[in-house]
């Protein structure tokens, strides 16, 4: 998969887990990795860097 923002190959761990956060080596844009269920692919959606989720 690349990233959505400069197209660069992300490198996904073969051992990573649903939620993990990786980031684009070339602008740092950081993802976290959603696993479908039924095909065991990963996929990606932006992770916001806000400050808020500091426990619930
Ligand atoms: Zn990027």
């Amino acid at each position: 998969m690349n990233c959505t923002e400069c197209d660069a190959g992300l490198s996904v761990p073969t051992d990573a887990m649903k939620g993990e956060i990786i980031s684009c080596k070339d602008c740092g844009t950081s993802y976290e990795l959603m696993r479908d269920e039924g095909s065991g692919q990963f996929s990606i959606r932006p992770a916001e860097l806000e400050e808020e989720d500091w426990g619930e």
